[in-house]
């Protein structure tokens, strides 16, 4: 006797970030509604974060089974105090994630009989205890890249970086020097030190956060399949061969895009928000005139002095451009901000500042013309589907590559000279105001809103049926649905 096959079952289990949960859950949405039955393994500080109260997750996995989506969420803790600062304490956090896995096991095993059998699980990069927990389920391993290809390709080949002497690093030193990188796989772009992730960027390897991610990195080669958030169309078809070793690697990206565009009003759309989105922005936002208004957020995690907050403050005022800024309430190191005295009462109107925005919907807004970013990959790859052009202020990890792509190779954004020169210089108020009259006023940001415009085209293209996007994405669906029916036979 054959049974009837049940849907296939994929476990999404991201890094507790920001950065990470957005694009994972946008992914686990697609795998929804291509008929997957889905898991969502949040920590429990992650979930009481997006769901507010303990019952959301439970309300929003039944409107989206009414809507014939099959997603459940399950939480575990993360074994930190609650008032530890996570991501702004990196180091800890990642060797907190890392003892997750035997936990995990057990959720899932405690679990089991609320779900048809597990078919893979889809693990955010940096997640190295999905590697123990694939192991100990006798399970595929898909390792689903949160970066751009190329990023992707320097992380997982970090020891061959090693190997070959372009780590350590002077980064003032690699700064002046042309020692570019071209051993990589992928027929990447040459690469210069300085675009490798500032885990990488250290003078002494002993350093124990090299030590992390590097461990971190190379975990991510012990796939069994290899997803990427990003399109073929932006690196090239070659580039994400670079991340295979004998497995497939697929770009499936923009993620987002396909429930964005599809979005009605009675779609069921799943908060992953850390901080409460300031709706009101978008009446305000119509106010404006088309492509006139500054979009400025530096993301969920990089910090900035307080000094280097007033310039830009006094910066944005010199440029008299319309403005929307995201002011974390995190992001002066931790501080409360206090912006130059008399600043808000002289924006009046022309300026916006908000805690945490509905970012998709600004860059969509016919009024935003661009953005001033810190080029993390979320924020990057979602300007360029919304053909938003941007001005780059890297700060962290791989935004130092995204920026420079955004800069020379897709010719879609601008940067400031000072950070070229001496990436901690202080940006003055006068360079602020000349690089965004430049983006908001000058031919050259009319040139860079033309090439953007052609990159959201390819990205459109990309995630409808028929485009490359979409295509891979149905071989990895296909492959686990063939995966799924032989556990039946
Ligand atoms: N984001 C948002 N509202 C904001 C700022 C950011 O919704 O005010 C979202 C943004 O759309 C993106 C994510 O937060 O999906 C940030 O990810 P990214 O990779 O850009 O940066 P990170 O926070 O990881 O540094």
């Amino acid at each position: 006797m054959t049974s009837i096959p049940r849907p296939p079952h994929a476990v999404v289990v991201p890094f507790p970030s920001q950065g990470h949960v957005n694009p994972l859950m946008h992914f686990a949405k697609l795998l929804a509604a291509r008929g997957f039955f889905v898991t969502f393994i949040n920590t429990d500080w992650m979930e009481q974060r997006i769901f507010k109260t303990p019952n959301d997750s439970a309300a929003v996995s039944n409107q989206l089974q009414e809507q014939g989506l099959q997603i459940r969420f399950l939480a575990l803790p993360d074994g930190l105090p609650p008032d530890h600062g996570r991501v702004q304490a990196i180091y800890e956090y990642f060797q907190a994630t890392q003892k997750l896995g035997p936990a995990m096991v057990r959720l899932l095993q405690s679990t089991a009989n609320e779900a048809p059998p597990i078919t893979c699980i889809v693990s955010s990069c940096f997640m190295s205890c999905t590697h123990q927990l694939a192991t100990s389920l006798v399970l595929p391993r898909v390792v689903f890249w949160t970066f751009c290809t190329s990023a992707a390709i320097v992380f997982a080949n970090c020891r061959m970086l090693l190997e070959k002497g372009y780590i350590p690093i002077n980064v003032k030193e690699a700064r002046r020097a042309e020692n570019l990188i071209t051993c990589l796989p992928g027929m990447i772009p040459p690469l210069r030190q300085t675009d490798l992730p500032t885990a990488f960027r250290v003078e002494d390897t002993a350093d124990s956060t090299f030590q992390l991610m590097m461990y971190e990195s190379e975990i991510q080669n012990k796939a069994d399949y290899v997803l990427i958030n990003a399109f073929e169309e932006l690196e090239g078809p070659e580039a994400a061969e670079g991340l295979s070793k004998g497995y497939p690697a697929l770009p499936i990206g923009p993620v987002f895009l396909p429930d964005f565009l599809q979005a009605t009003k009675s779609s069921v759309s799943v908060a992953t928000s850390l901080w409460e989105e300031d709706l009101d922005c978008l009446q305000w936002l119509q106010t404006k005139a088309p492509s006139s208004v500054l979009y400025v957020s530096f993301g969920s995690i990089v910090v900035m002095s307080m000094e280097q907050l007033h310039e830009l403050a006094l910066g944005l005022e010199a440029s008299e451009q319309p403005f929307l800024w995201v002011l974390r309430p995190d992001i002066s190191e931790g501080k409360a901000t206090v912006l130059p005295e008399g600043f808000r009462e002289r924006i009046g109107e022309r300026g916006r500042i908000v805690q945490w925005a509905p970012q998709l919907k600004v860059l969509s807004h016919p009024s935003v013309g661009g953005f001033l970013t810190h080029n993390g990959w979320n924020s990057t790859l979602e300007s360029i589907s919304l053909g938003v052009p941007m001005i780059g202020w890297p700060l962290w990890a791989e935004q130092f590559l995204n920026g420079r792509f955004c800069k020379e190779i897709w010719r879609i954004g601008m940067d400031f000279e000072s950070r070229v020169e001496d990436e901690n210089a202080l940006v003055s108020r006068e360079e602020v105001e000349k690089v965004v009259r430049a983006m908001m006023e000058g031919p050259q940001g009319k040139e860079l809103r033309k090439n953007v415009a052609r990159l959201k085209e390819a990205a459109t293209k990309a995630v409808m049926p028929g485009g490359s996007s979409y295509r891979n994405l149905d071989k990895f669906t296909s492959d686990m649905t063939a995966r799924a029916n032989s556990q039946f036979e």
